[in-house]
């Protein structure tokens, strides 16, 4: 499980600045297939072989500096609850504002890991004014500079270092597949699950409050046995009632990590909108199965919006990761329910499948052969053979001569003809080319 930190601070000190850099290394490799960057907030980094989850709060809580400081409190207040450790940045060049002082007042509170970052400090002379942040009450600091990334070394150490121990997952945990249901506030979660609980006598045990601070309840169904993660009790127990992009999507970032699966739920009568996406982009960049419900259907005029209208303007936005169950359902009428879960049954077996390395080297070969890469300067690329990795989500690599002539627009050919031939629908997968 990989642990989650939160940048916090005013406005202007930075943070962005630090964000990029820190997941610069790592986006290379999880974006090879996208290609492009979702999420400019969220990110994955590593540092000395320990992996963790970067959220630029101020990405989220943008604006100038005019900001709310009422903003500025409920974001650090968010941090808190659900960040393992706390980044807050503060700028040398302006020195102690008022608002940082706010900020640390409200860490100095906190009993996760806190860690301050002075940052800008670009020469030694700022390093000296650098102690004046002591004041903030937070004891020792660490000088960088984002923006030539001098210091982020140390920084990072003292960011890992301060990781607390993971309470070990319990062997059911581990063993159950867990499907989170994710999805802004007021899309439907709660009644979406309820609705199942009402009516499924399969249902085995309700687990409250566990390790993980969600609420899951075990299912059996198609003699399947999962978790279903409620995210909506999270958000009920913090009694966090703003509908606002930042607070659903940071508060699905840790049940998203830990799923298997995410039913990403929507509402009919708002459309798929830009929480719905952040949302998403966040469960395929972790690599997760994704199924999307479009909930509150009972309450769209069929005449005015068919479901192939909405369904194909869904598809559209998630481009071009567009293999995703798309179901429409009501938890009111408990319409279409069962089959939304078991499509997400079959997302979870489609994400788990592995293909014999004879049979996806006897299909895509063949694939190859009829469409080779473009040559590029005059040079030709062979591709002789591929396989599937023995990863826990489907990773693909093919080998060839030229590996850095194949670009993207053949690699996402390659994607669409493995999904095109086995059922890889609503998981991500990644492909690679690798010298032979
Ligand atoms: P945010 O609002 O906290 O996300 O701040 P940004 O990352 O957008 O940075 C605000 C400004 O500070 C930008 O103009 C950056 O170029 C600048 N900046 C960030 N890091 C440094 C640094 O290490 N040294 C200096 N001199 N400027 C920096
Ligand atoms: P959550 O915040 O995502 O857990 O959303 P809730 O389950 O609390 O639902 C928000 C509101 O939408 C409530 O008033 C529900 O009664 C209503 N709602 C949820 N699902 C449906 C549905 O399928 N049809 C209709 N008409 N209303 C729904």
């Amino acid at each position: 499980m990989s642990h989650i930190v939160a940048i916090v601070g005013r406005p202007n000190v930075g943070k962005s600045t630090l964000f990029n850099r820190l997941i610069q290394r790592r986006e290379a490799i999880v974006d090879s297939v996208s290609g492009v960057t979702r999420d400019r907030n969220y990110g994955k980094s590593e540092w000395n072989g320990k992996a963790f989850s970067v959220i630029d709060t101020g990405g989220y809580v943008r604006g100038s500096d005019d900001i709310f400081e009422g903003e500025i409190r409920k974001q650090v207040e968010l941090a808190i609850d659900e960040a393992d450790v706390i980044l807050f940045v503060v700028d040398v060049e302006e020195g102690i504002t008022p608002m940082d002082e706010e900020v640390a007042k409200l860490l100095r509170k906190v009993t996760k890991p806190v860690l301050l970052g002075v940052n800008k400090v670009d020469n030694a002379m700022r390093e000296k004014d650098a102690i004046e942040f002591y004041n903030l009450g937070l004891g020792d600091y660490t000088t960088f500079a984002s923006t030539s990334g001098s210091g982020t070394g140390e920084l990072l150490d003292n960011l890992v270092a301060a990781f607390p121990d993971k309470p070990e997952p319990t062997k059911e945990e581990i063993e159950l597949p867990r499907f989170a249901v994710v999805g802004r506030p007021n899309a439907g979660k709660s009644s979406f699950i309820n609705a199942l609980i009402g009516q499924d006598r399969y249902i085995v045990t309700d687990i409250a409050g566990t390790t993980r601070d969600a609420i899951d309840t075990k299912f059996d169904r198609f003699g399947f046995e999962f978790n279903l993660v409620d995210t909506a009790g999270i958000r009920r127990k913090a009694k966090v009632k703003e509908d606002l992009e930042f607070y659903s999507v940071m508060r699905s970032v840790r049940a998203i990590e830990h799923a298997d699966i995410c039913i990403l739920i929507i509402d009919a009568t708002r459309g798929f909108e830009g929480q719905d996406q952040s949302i998403f982009w966040l469960a395929e960049k972790n690599r997760k199965g994704l199924v999307i419900l479009v909930n509150k259907w009972d309450l769209v005029e069929k005449d005015t919006m068919s479901t192939r209208d909405y369904e194909a303007k869904i598809r559209k936005e998630i481009e071009p990761f567009t293999d995703v169950p798309i179901l429409f359902v009501s938890a009111h009428t408990k319409q279409r329910l069962l089959k939304a879960l078991e499509a997400s049954v079959q997302v979870f077996e489609n994400r788990k499948q592995r293909i014999p390395t004879s049979k996806f080297n006897d299909y895509m070969l063949k694939v190859i052969e009829g469409h080779p890469p473009p040559a590029l300067k005059g040079k030709y690329v062979k591709i002789k053979y591929c396989m599937q990795l023995p990863t826990p989500t489907p990773q693909f690599v093919f080998f060839a001569n030229l590996p850095q002539y194949v670009k993207e627009p053949y690699k996402r050919f390659l994607e669409n003809k493995i999904r095109e031939n086995w059922d890889f629908s609503g998981v991500p997968i990644d492909i690679y080319i690798r010298e032979k």
